[in-house]
């Protein structure tokens, strides 16, 4: 509490309006982070071979499983932080979608989720192997079955496949959809990871009611892609909303998905198509949906309890608002990175004041409104952000352990105090440095020697 006030009796201004008026520290602090999140790209490399292989592997046990037909035809759905690239403090988490193909069926809309939560029957009665996932009724696809079925056989598959080496099943937990595993390898303890495998139905129709006016997208990647986004297969995962005495049909209900869209509009992500194709096209969009889950993890970090309900994905969704809006690839440019931060920081805090935050694609779906979100911890959120604000972001501010090993230039890492992970990745970094420095003086003091020695013999 002392540091945040003596952090308030330096207040750096930056407006009413952030965005318009930044100053010179807090434009340092945010290009500082900006780069700090470049570094850790090249950290996930070995995760990245552990858990492809993993996947391949399970991949194939399904496919060849001979006691739950349902399940052999699955493939990857790309989508998740991983493959778009902006996973931040967590490096080593990996999300993976496995598709499971089903016949049409009629989805019904659960009312007082506006759009989000469905329950999905089958048209007609089947002989097909859906059949072992259905209610007493027949046609109703069961989100629990379905869930159950994927835990028991990735479980089987580790125990039969991977066993002692390293992995390890989580507890289930009511409200996820995915079965998530963990990696624990002990001779290099910063290679922890874990993989979030989540069954999704592919419904090979098109978007349910909600969904169907599609995102507001038409100014900023034209009318043409979102006809592309409509017109492809939409998903669902094995969700149930939150909150206590749900009713039967919530408690089998599914989330509808569209990462897979999500996923294609962070990649093509230009006003022009270029955008990001070459060096000089760059922009900085990527970088500030990087900073604003930073943030957001920073401020769970500090707050877990009072901010439980907020996650990354409110982030991502006011990212995309923003990106509909603000559309000229111009205004993006890297050199701008500390405005558009602002502009998104600045547009992410005034959603959090009116209580209201769209859901990109169904837009009549408030993601900040309760249960989901209550009220105290809106509340909570409104003030946290302002402080943050008129505080020059601290949480984006990082006291660096390592600093007086260190040569204090741009080029370091940061370590997060409050991420074993980044602490040791900046360790690594700092230690190479005195290695640097180490190798540097051997080999001045090996020259003089052999200089000595030449004179000598000469
Ligand atoms: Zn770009």
């Amino acid at each position: 509490m002392d540091s945040q006030r003596r952090m308030r009796s330096n207040v750096v201004s930056v407006g009413t309006h952030p965005g318009d008026d930044i100053s010179p520290e807090l434009d340092r602090l945010i290009k500082q982070r900006g780069r700090d999140l470049r570094v850790r790209k090249v950290d996930q490399q070995n995760a990245v071979k552990i858990v492809n292989h993993l996947i391949e592997s399970l991949l194939e046990f399904l496919k060849n499983n001979e006691d739950q037909p349902f399940f052999r035809e699955v493939s990857v759905l790309t989508s998740g932080s991983y493959y778009e690239m902006v996973k931040i403090n967590k490096p080593n988490e990996f999300d993976i979608m496995l598709k499971l193909k089903v016949p049409r069926l009629e989805m019904s809309e659960l009312e007082e989720y506006q759009g989000l939560f469905y329950n999905l029957k089958l048209l007609k009665g089947t002989r097909e192997e859906i059949k072992h996932f259905l209610l007493e009724d027949e046609r109703t696809v069961s989100a629990t079955k379905i869930k159950a079925e994927m835990h028991r056989l990735v479980r089987k598959f580790i125990s039969t496949h991977f066993k002692g080496q390293g992995w390890v099943i989580c507890r289930k937990q009511l409200n996820s959809p995915a079965v998530t595993l963990e990696f624990n390898n002990k001779e290099k303890e910063d290679e922890i990871m874990s993989v979030d495998i989540v069954p999704t139905l592919e419904v090979p129709q098109g978007w349910p009611q909600a969904a169907r006016a599609g995102p507001n997208i038409n100014n900023w990647l034209g009318k043409k892609c979102r006809r592309q986004f409509v017109s492809k297969a939409v998903y669902f995962v094995p969700k149930r909303p939150k909150g206590r005495n749900l009713k039967d049909d919530a408690k089998e209900s599914w989330r509808i998905s569209f990462s897979h869209i999500e996923k294609e509009m962070m990649q093509y992500h230009g006003h022009n198509k270029t955008c990001c194709e070459s060096f000089s096209n760059k922009c900085c969009r990527k970088r500030c949906l990087q900073l604003l889950k930073c943030l957001i993890e920073g401020l769970k970090q500090r707050y877990p309890k009072e901010l439980e309900p907020l996650c990354s994905y409110h982030g991502k969704t006011a990212f995309l608002h923003v990106l509909s809006d603000r559309v000229q690839d111009s205004l993006w440019s890297p050199a701008q990175l500390s405005v558009s931060f602002m502009k998104l920081f600045g547009y992410f805090e005034r959603r959090a004041l009116d209580g209201s935050l769209p859901h990109f694609f169904i837009r009549q779906h408030n993601l900040f409104s309760p249960p989901a979100f209550p009220k105290r911890a809106l509340a909570f959120l409104t003030n946290v952000l302002k402080e943050q604000r008129e505080l020059g972001l601290p949480v984006l501010k990082v006291p660096s352990p390592s600093a007086a090993l260190v040569p204090d230039t741009d080029a370091l890492i940061h370590p997060n105090p409050v991420n074993g992970t980044d602490s040791i990745v900046a360790y690594e970094c700092s230690f190479r440095y005195v290695y640097i420095y180490i190798g540097l003086v051997v080999v001045i003091v090996c020259v003089g020697i052999g200089c000595a020695f030449k004179k000598k013999i000469l």
